[in-house]
């Protein structure tokens, strides 16, 4: 029987492996309910981002008018928002419809490099957005750039104190993740920093030596929120989403000639 309802306002890939195809493949696989808010449309395969064509601003809003009016979200997820204008008015959607169990996958770009979030929607992303936030899951390229630092700069303090950053823009909890971290060969270690307590809990997860990684963030993003839609706490969530990413992550079926999807199926 499914269970809870998510609104996933991201981009689609045509190729099946992130975005908005990502996202439902990883609800649907939780048992829960996914509907979406389209941002954008990538021409895009396992081999990169090949064009970008946003959404209309009027045609977003119009998307999350009529599922929240209908069905209304037990979480909301969002992935790429493209510009300032979308990241804003995704903001306000979430402010004015009091949307809760909200989770901000922070993209900024595709691991080919193609951009998926203008220079200028940062600020807004870290001042609109964030506080909205129950979850962020920034990579560590993203934590530096949401923290106004250079990577460089950004290792020069721990993991835990740079989550602890994080939680200072306003969000509920801080998921920084360590997989661009590369100390340890062997494990993968990502931070959980819950703002109320200051608490920090870690989840190690052993690497998996593939280039079948495509769409991972997305994924992660989406199966916590397909959690929280299920009332789990967050760090069930965040425990349940790690658990489901490292199989889909080893069971890839590696299509494509580049970084291929993930596989969704138990
Ligand atoms: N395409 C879209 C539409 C996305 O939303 C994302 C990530 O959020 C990507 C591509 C990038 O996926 P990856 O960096 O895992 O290849």
């Amino acid at each position: 029987m499914v269970r809870g309802k998510v609104l996933v306002v991201a981009g689609s890939d045509s190729g099946g492996g992130a975005g908005v195809q990502a996202d439902v493949k990883a609800i649907l696989a939780h048992g829960a309910f996914a509907t979406t808010a389209i941002t954008a449309l990538t021409a895009q395969n396992t081999t990169g981002v090949h064009g970008v064509h946003a959404a209309p601003l009027e045609f977003i809003e119009a998307q999350i008018e009529a599922v929240v009016t209908d069905l209304p979200p037990d979480a909301c997820k969002t992935g790429m928002l493209a510009n300032a204008a979308t990241t804003r008015a995704v903001a306000d959607a979430i402010e004015r419809h009091r949307l809760t169990n909200v989770v901000v996958d922070t993209v900024m770009l595709a691991k080919g490099g193609a951009s998926l979030l203008e220079a200028e929607a940062l600020e807004v992303m870290r001042d609109r957005l964030a506080p909205l936030a129950t979850v962020i899951t920034p990579n560590v390229p993203e934590a530096a750039a949401l923290l106004n630092l250079s990577e460089e700069e950004f290792v020069m303090e721990t993991m835990a104190t740079r989550a602890k950053e994080l939680g200072k823009l306003g969000c509920q909890w801080v998921l920084l993740k360590g997989g661009h971290v590369k100390d340890d060969a062997e494990m993968s270690v990502d931070y959980l920093y819950e703002a109320n307590t200051g608490r920090t809990t870690t989840f190690s997860s052993a690497r998996i030596d593939t280039r079948h990684t495509h769409g991972t963030g997305c994924t992660l993003a989406s199966s916590i929120a397909a959690s929280l839609a299920q009332r789990y706490d967050v760090p069930t969530a965040v425990h349940r989403a790690k658990r489901y990413i490292s199989e889909a992550i080893r069971t890839s079926p590696g299509y494509g000639a580049g970084h291929g999807p993930l596989n969704h199926l138990p």
